[in-house]
């Protein structure tokens, strides 16, 4: 097929919400060291630096939130070996397509989803400048010097200051829930999405929540205009924000440690293949862009996407310049996974995609109620739906012809079995019961009827 015709059948496949893979032809096994984002130059020392702040603000989050006292005020989650789930995924010959793994950010504290990084490390980014600027800390400030944040004078300052957010519900818990423990007036823009629980936690804390009849679009613009004329008001600007993709990137690390004590290697002969839920993008984006400058040329990551909100597979379709939605392609944003209802990509993110992200891939809605199903049935964990979108990706890759050429082309088809494929498992810690097991009865009718 010539460019323009299979340009021209992922378009069509789009349009008629069918599951579909998209590889891109921009990555590069080696890109330059500092990449452009937003007007900025970033590379490996961003990455260090978020980590070096979380780290800074350990015993500080420990003494803020008791669910953090063992861990030392780390916020990290489990990698868990995942052989029993394997075949329901289509990787049938586990020998021979490589070993399933889970990344377990639905485990992660105190926000019970991915966005415990991006947005935890944003609201502490904002808390440290406003306490630098007002001498409650130097920068020659340690991890027992930011204690001092938790006492009456850092408190009086964080009162008279408002930190602000749009979300369709998780990066609302994630803010509110750390601005609110820090003393901040915190205002959460919910989009028509955000389950009621998420709303109820969070009014339990205080936090403000103001209800959108509009998608997560309207919600952020909503917020950032009414935080924009306050000159007292942060706003965390999902769509825009390089703090948050920062704070999202420091998952790298970690994950690269977590990977060297379970003995698995990350090199030519043993490729990683990353899967990842995707709304804005942001999230997936901080991830992959730690993990390209971490394990380097052998990560390859994915982002999974719902089949009505698949706005960061056209986005990269469209290229830079272009800023489609969904709903100019048909589409519905409608979906059950409130995380990844999204009609319109973030494109700082899009931007620094274009040289590392491998691909993306799309999944329907009842796709995602059967792997909720089967990762209870394997392993015991709860996920939320939009936590199940990556589980789609090895079947999606080794089981497609696009995704078989591909691996192929790339010269990765022989490596398979000594590969090891990771599903980032984004949320669900949270979830009540009742909502929890509702889901668990519609995937496991979907299942009965296939
Ligand atoms: C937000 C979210 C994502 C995706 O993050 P983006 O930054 O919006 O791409 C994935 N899974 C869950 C559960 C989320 O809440």
């Amino acid at each position: 097929m010539t460019e323009a015709t299979t340009h021209d059948a992922q378009a069509a496949l789009l349009r008629r919400a069918v599951p579909c893979l998209w590889l891109n032809p921009g990555r590069k096994a080696q890109p330059p060291e500092g990449l452009a984002v937003a007007g900025r130059q970033i590379g490996a020392g961003d990455i260090q630096a978020a980590a070096a702040r979380m780290a800074r603000f350990a015993p500080l989050l420990a003494r803020l939130f008791p669910e953090l006292h063992e861990a030392g005020g780390v916020i990290e989650s489990p990698l868990l070996p995942a052989p029993t789930l394997a075949p329901a995924l289509g990787l049938g010959l586990v020998a021979e397509q490589g070993r399933l793994w889970i990344k377990a950010d639905h485990l992660l504290p105190v926000a019970g989803s991915v966005k415990a990084r991006g947005g935890i490390h944003e609201v502490l980014e904002h808390a440290e400048a406003l306490a630098l600027g007002h001498g409650l800390l130097t920068p020659a400030s340690g991890p027992e010097d930011y204690q001092a944040l938790a006492g009456p004078a850092a408190r009086a300052l964080f009162a008279r200051h408002t930190v602000a957010v749009g979300s369709t519900g998780n990066l609302g818990l994630s803010i509110g829930v750390a601005a609110s423990a820090l003393g901040f007036r915190a205002v959460v823009h919910m989009s028509l999405e955000a389950k009621e629980w998420k709303k109820q936690r969070l009014r339990q804390r205080g936090v403000q929540v103001v209800e959108h009849a509009g998608d997560y679009e309207a919600a952020v613009a909503a917020g950032r205009t009414q935080a924009g004329a306050d000159p007292y008001s942060h706003f965390v600007d999902d769509e825009r924000s390089l703090s948050l993709l920062l704070g999202y990137s420091a998952a790298a690390p970690h994950l690269k440690r977590q990977l060297h004590a379970a003995g698995i290697a990350v090199d030519a002969a043993h490729p990683l293949f990353v899967y990842l839920p995707c709304g804005v993008g942001g999230a997936p984006a901080g991830i992959t862009f730690g993990l390209r400058q971490v394990l380097g040329p052998h990560v390859h990551c994915f982002f999974a996407e719902p089949v009505q909100s698949p706005c960061f597979m056209l986005q990269m379709l469209a290229g830079q310049g272009a800023h489609p939605s969904v709903y100019d392609w048909g589409l519905t944003n409608q979906t059950e996974a409130d995380g990844l209802a999204v009609p319109r990509a973030s494109q700082p993110a899009a931007e620094l995609m274009a040289p590392l992200l491998s691909g993306c891939l799309t999944v329907p809605d009842d796709e995602l109620f059967r792997h909720l199903v089967r990762v209870l049935d394997a392993t015991g964990e709860r996920i939320e739906p939009s936590a199940a979108a990556g589980f789609a990706g090895p079947a999606m890759l080794l089981g497609t012809d696009a995704g078989r050429a591909w691996l192929a082309a790339q010269g990765l088809a022989a490596q398979l079995p000594q590969a090891t494929h990771l599903v980032w498992t984004t949320g669900g810690l949270f979830v009540p019961d009742e909502e929890y097991q509702r889901f668990v009865q519609r995937g496991r009718a979907l299942k009965e009827h296939s």
